[in-house]
């Protein structure tokens, strides 16, 4: 059995385990007491090794323990992008005209506590069926607009390297798909996962890109790093998705940080997502004021490509949240303002064909 495999035999799912690692507090002793039937939850052993045994408002604590405030929220519901409207095949997301999103796997190293698809998400052991996948094949030949299929779930790298490499095989071989990619937090969550062999299987079927999922600069371990370099060195770019998450990473401090280590991890910081209006998340969101004013922190102040873009999910298409930095046309110019607050006067004038 490879080592991940056995990593993940011994993940943590009962309060009981969870004690040999952490102090639980009252909230998250109550969250455990409550979360049977509504959500699932499960930790790696590496995952759990990052959480600080004391302090409950750890931030790798905060993403995976369960917490009493999960059951608290009036405004979340199950399914916010309406997905299930979106899927012309089963776990099959097909909202813009040229790409689509493939659930293929519905089971993670991790279960984050704000999982969009937590709906979706089940214990180790569970993928997709054989019938769905060749629904989705059909359906991405059938469909010659899509040239770029992401696949995900749950976290597709959990399935045996031979299997996802004859599902990204099946995908790269219709004529139409330019493009591969994957999101998974193994990364993250199980660097073992990233072997040498499974990143030589992935890079047969270039152009290929890998998306992860890192939400705080405690979680860029030397583990995590070098699973990010073994992706990288076989030739896979990354990209990185993050949420925002109060009491995680809701601060222009910790953002930068994150983005900076990404860099030096050789990973692009691709999306900050505002936190969905999910089911059991009320006590994680933050205002989208707040999360405009932290990307206007960052910019001008460290490399633009440390830099995500802050972006809403919604069920039409993922719309990016900017400050307004054009401020306005005054005669022949275009009135900006620059990362320090100047005001920049950009000569801008009409062009005599538009005029006319
Ligand atoms: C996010 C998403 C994609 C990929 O969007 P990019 O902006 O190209 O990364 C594709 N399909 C769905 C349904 C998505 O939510």
């Amino acid at each position: 059995m490879s080592d991940w495999v056995q990593e993940l035999h011994s993940s943590i799912h009962t309060a009981e385990q969870l004690e040999n690692h952490i102090t639980l507090t009252p909230e998250e002793r109550a969250g455990l007491e409550n979360i049977e039937g509504t959500f699932n939850w499960g930790i790696s052993p590496y995952y759990a090794s990052l959480m600080d045994p004391d302090d409950p408002s750890c931030p790798v604590r905060r993403q995976v323990v369960p917490r009493i405030e999960e059951m608290h929220d009036e405004l979340g519901v199950w399914d916010p992008l309406k997905e299930e409207d979106h899927s012309p095949v089963e776990n099959l997301i097909h909202v813009y005209p040229d790409r689509v999103a493939f659930c293929i796997s519905s089971i993670c190293p991790t279960f984050c506590r704000f999982c969009l698809r937590k709906r979706m998400v089940e214990t180790f052991g569970n993928s997709i069926s054989e019938e769905n996948l060749q629904e989705g094949y059909e359906y991405i030949r059938n469909t010659p607009a899509i040239r770029d299929v992401l696949l995900t779930g749950g976290d597709p790298l959990l399935m045996p390297d031979e299997r996802i490499e004859e599902i990204v095989g099946k995908i790269h071989e219709i004529p139409h798909v330019q493009l591969v990619r994957i999101g998974s937090r193994s990364p993250c969550t199980l660097p073992s996962r990233i072997t040498d062999e499974l990143c030589e299987r992935l890079a047969r079927y270039q152009p290929f890109w890998i998306n992860t999922h890192f939400n705080h600069p405690k979680e860029l371990t030397p583990e995590a790093v070098a699973a990010c370099g073994r992706i990288v060195d076989h030739g896979i770019p990354m990209g990185n998705q993050t949420v925002l998450l109060k009491g995680v990473n809701d601060s222009a401090a910790v953002l930068k940080e994150l983005g900076e280590r990404l860099v030096a991890a050789r990973v692009r910081p691709y999306y900050l997502y505002q936190c969905q209006v999910l089911k059991g998340t009320a006590h994680f969101r933050v205002e989208v004021e707040r999360g405009v004013q932290f990307m206007r922190e960052l910019r001008g102040r460290t490399s633009g490509f440390a830099i995500p873009q802050y972006v809403l999910d919604t069920p039409y298409g993922k719309v990016p949240l900017n400050y307004q930095y054009m401020r306005k046309r005054e005669g022949d110019h275009v009135v900006l303002e620059t990362f320090s607050g100047k005001i920049w006067r950009e000569p801008n004038p009409v062009c005599t064909p538009c005029k006319a």
